[in-house]
């Protein structure tokens, strides 16, 4: 199991393999070793495990075993609106319906064997979900914090697998740091969004999509952006496999944010190196719930891995969420949920802006599957009606063809 992490920014090093936050107060990740490392050498395992040298814990049994080897699509119908070569690596295709699985895969079997205790998160959405599916896999208890105006349809989701769910009231956004020192009072993991054992199963991502163009590259990569976990996570793996000689001109990394709640954006626009968090009346409703983090803890991290590769941040508004969902669906297939429907509007407004360009091969990443998000209850879905003694007829005239 690993132990050492290490800071991006002043590159101080920890044994504490619990260790969340560098001493500096930007977040620490594992080290890797990546002496041995090459492609052909990956494990003949199925999904992220492929790549279990570069990780910290040896191939757990059960549910994490499904976690990662989602698929990457070729979209051609997607091109026009992406203004781009448009591959789709559908991370909605996960136990839990999203890219945490990756870092649940190995966040909660890390945490498992470093300590006896519960393991716990903060979230009502699909990190909740992902962390209590894997306690569940591995028999130990799971504690879920969630806002106490929570959603039922999102309780019903997270209570399938039983953890006990704690409704907290008072001001959420300032749980994350309530709940690292909780972690070292109680006997509870709480594995916050940018916990470095969460961040080395997110690296995986990276492994396949390189893995699949390799010896190419792909130019770009488009992601929904909110805490600045994934973001940091596709980085490490952009590190790892350049240490290992894997890689050598990285993919620009372009983060897209909701207009309603952006401090990325804001802090790439005015080349600062942190984001500033925003206050209540910055921050509005957005359809794309799972993105609009005001304050990201990883957003300092995010925003150098933008730089290092060359990319940028951009955000985009719900007008564009819907349409792009709406998109992403008609013209390529997929049902992803809004906040990864930001992928394909930010690809649209980088393209625009000349960032990317029609020739480009461009990774959009839909974070998560469209499937939770439905059932709005929305009744003004046109259809067509048809007696069946009559269809042959109404079909008949329906068909563009005939
Ligand atoms: C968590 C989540 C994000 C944001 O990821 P961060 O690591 O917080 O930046 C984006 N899309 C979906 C579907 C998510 O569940
Ligand atoms: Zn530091």
């Amino acid at each position: 199991m690993a132990t050492t992490s290490r800071c991006y920014r002043c590159g101080d090093r920890y044994e504490d393999p619990a260790r969340v936050r560098c001493t500096c107060g930007e977040p620490v990740w594992f080290e890797t070793d990546t002496a041995a490392f090459s492609w052909d050498g990956c494990r003949d395992y199925d999904g992220m495990w492929r790549y279990e040298p570069l990780l910290p814990i040896d191939r757990p049994k059960g549910i994490a075993r499904a976690a990662g080897g989602t698929p990457l699509v070729r979209s051609e119908g997607l091109d026009a609106v992406a203004g781009c070569q448009v591959y789709v690596k559908d991370e909605g295709e996960h136990p839990t319906g999203s890219y945490k699985d990756r870092g649940s895969a190995v966040a909660v079997p890390h945490a498992v064997a470093a300590s006896g205790g519960a393991v716990g998160t903060v979230s009502y959405g699909n990190m909740a979900m992902s962390t209590a599916a894997h306690a569940a896999g591995l028999d130990r208890e799971c504690v879920v914090l969630v806002p106490d105006e929570i959603p039922s349809v999102r309780l019903e989701l997270i209570d399938q697998y039983d953890p006990t769910i704690v409704r907290v009231d008072g001001d959420y956004g300032a749980l994350y740091d309530d709940a690292l020192e909780l972690s070292t009072e109680l006997p509870i993991s709480i594995l916050v969004s940018d916990a470095p054992s969460r961040i080395s199963g997110y690296k995986t991502a990276l492994f396949e999509i390189c893995e699949a163009f390799a010896p190419d590259v792909p130019d770009a990569i488009v992601l929904p952006t909110s805490s600045g976990g994934f973001a940091s996570g596709i980085w490490r793996g952009i590190r790892d496999l350049e240490a290992a000689g894997s890689l050598d001109e990285p993919p620009r990394l372009y983060l897209v944010q909701t207009d309603t709640s952006d401090p990325l954006t804001r802090a790439f626009d005015a080349g600062v190196a942190d984001p500033a968090p925003l206050t209540d009346d910055e921050i509005g409703e957005t359809i794309a719930h799972s993105i609009g983090n005001p304050d990201p803890p990883s957003g300092g991290r995010a925003l150098a891995a933008v730089r290092d590769t060359g990319g940028s941040v951009v955000s985009v508004s719900d007008d564009d969420i819907r349409a792009a969902q709406r998109q992403f669906a008609v013209d390529g297939g997929f049902c992803v949920e809004p906040a990864s429907a930001t992928s394909l509007a930010g690809a649209t407004r980088l393209s625009e802006r000349g960032a990317i360009g029609s020739d480009d091969d461009v990774v959009l990443v839909p974070t998560g599957t469209g499937f939770k998000e439905l059932g709005t209850g929305d009744a003004s879905i046109a259809t067509e009606r048809a007696n069946r003694a009559a269809l042959p007829e109404r079909l008949a005239s329906l068909l563009t063809d005939t």
